[in-house]
């Protein structure tokens, strides 16, 4: 299968790159370049978290480890949806 050919994430019919809506079931589409922003942003919280945990006492280093937390979920979770995308493509 061509790489630069995806598929809807609802009904899996192949649909333009660039599209931001199925064609077919008029599905809205995830954006790549979305999950890459909740990534990026997700890794700076939780480095952010950590310099502020690491440097900092009392209410800032709570608000550090809030931030870790979720730069951790951000990112993982980011990452989580492109790897299921990337598995949905190469399936069928
Ligand atoms: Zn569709």
């Amino acid at each position: 299968m061509p790489r630069d050919r995806v598929r809807c994430v609802e009904c899996h019919e192949p649909i333009p790159k660039d599209a931001r809506f199925c064609p077919h079931c008029e599905t809205v589409q995830p954006s790549p370049l979305l999950d890459v922003g909740v990534v990026v942003t997700g890794v700076f919280a939780f480095v952010f978290g950590v310099i502020l945990t690491v440097m900092t006492i009392g209410t800032t280093r709570l608000a550090g480890f809030t931030l870790v937390v979720l730069g951790f979920g951000l990112s993982v979770g980011g990452y989580t949806r492109y790897i299921d995308r990337q598995a949905g493509r190469r399936r069928r």
